[in-house]
């Protein structure tokens, strides 16, 4: 019986294996086709100044407008286009579009001509050799105003190889544009790296800023975030602001700028034009 049970048992494991590649073909596929339909969509979330509430920019966020399963959230497919590596065509696609977009801001909308449009690397694009030529393409080709543009990398992204890092940062910051650290306070970085990094910007998790007016601890540690980006002379963002209260105690503490559910969530290319020109209007 052990014998039949150890057979069964590695015969499923076959075929788990199995599965598993079949499941990852196929969703190798449906993202091609959907990259080829075109079917992948951005939507801009506004980043505001935190005393004020007023827009400074946005970030760029990836959906999937899927035929059958309707609008999807990056959770539900960047890691298999991370794993397909179609993430590299994928990635650069969203900083085209973001890109081409705020330049259009820029031009159209004269109130506008400050704004800044962050998007996010992933650990494989960074990786990718031919990062820093695409980043360079998109912004001829879309004749953004480079200081305008902010990439955002992950703390886990920047730690895996800091050498590595330190050396793609600074060539993506000889292109003019701005680098942010992004889920900050999620990772594990040693603050003698973090200075290592050409960074402008730290982005506050969410999860500092969820707890910050129910508990002290969380408050000492959202301080201390704050607190470290001024002693490294960042600007510093806080992500997932949802209470009024979360945004008084963050604009208390000195924190720069504030994106959340509070403000606004991420909203079309169209809503956004609306809410620039209304702002233009309201001035
Ligand atoms: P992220 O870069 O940290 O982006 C912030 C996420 O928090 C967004 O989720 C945004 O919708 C959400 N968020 C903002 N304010 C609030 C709030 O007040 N409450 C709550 N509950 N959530 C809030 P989203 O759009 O689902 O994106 C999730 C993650 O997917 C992003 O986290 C980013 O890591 C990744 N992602 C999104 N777009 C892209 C992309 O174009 N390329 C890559 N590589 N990753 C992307
Ligand atoms: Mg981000
Ligand atoms: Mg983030
Ligand atoms: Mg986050």
């Amino acid at each position: 019986a052990a014998k039949k049970a150890g057979r069964d048992r590695a015969v499923t494991f076959e075929e788990s294996m199995y599965q598993a590649a079949v499941a990852e073909a196929e969703a190798r596929t449906e993202l091609e086709r959907a990259l080829d339909r075109n079917e992948f969509v951005v939507v801009y979330q506004p980043i505001v100044d935190l005393p004020s509430g007023l827009p400074i920019g946005v970030e760029a966020l990836v959906r999937w407008q899927h035929p059958e399963r309707g609008l999807l959230g990056p959770n539900e497919f960047i890691a298999h286009a991370e794993r397909t590596g179609l993430i590299v065509p994928l990635g650069a696609g969203v900083l085209r579009v973001a890109c081409q977009e705020m330049a259009r801001w820029h031009r159209e909308i004269p109130g506008a001509a400050a704004m800044r449009v962050s998007v996010n690397l992933s650990a494989r694009q960074f990786q990718e050799p031919g990062l820093v030529d695409m980043v360079r393409e998109v912004l001829a080709e879309t004749g953004i105003a480079p200081e305008k543009v902010v990439l955002e990398i992950t703390e886990s992204m920047a730690m895996e190889d800091v050498d590595a890092t330190v050396l793609v940062l600074h060539r993506l910051r000889d292109l003019g544009v701005r680098l942010a650290i992004d889920d900050f306070g999620t990772g594990y970085s040693s603050l003698s790296y973090l200075s290592r990094f050409p960074i402008d910007i730290l982005k506050i998790d969410k999860a500092f800023v969820d707890g910050i007016t129910a508990n002290r601890e969380d408050a000492a540690l959202a301080e201390a975030v704050v607190g470290l980006g001024r002693a490294l002379r960042l600007q510093t963002v806080a992500e997932g602001i949802e209470q009024a209260d979360q945004q008084s105690l963050l604009t208390g503490l000195g924190c720069t700028y504030g994106q959340g559910y509070l403000f606004a969530r991420p909203i079309s290319a169209d809503e956004i034009t609306a809410m620039l020109r209304e702002m233009r209007a309201d001035s």
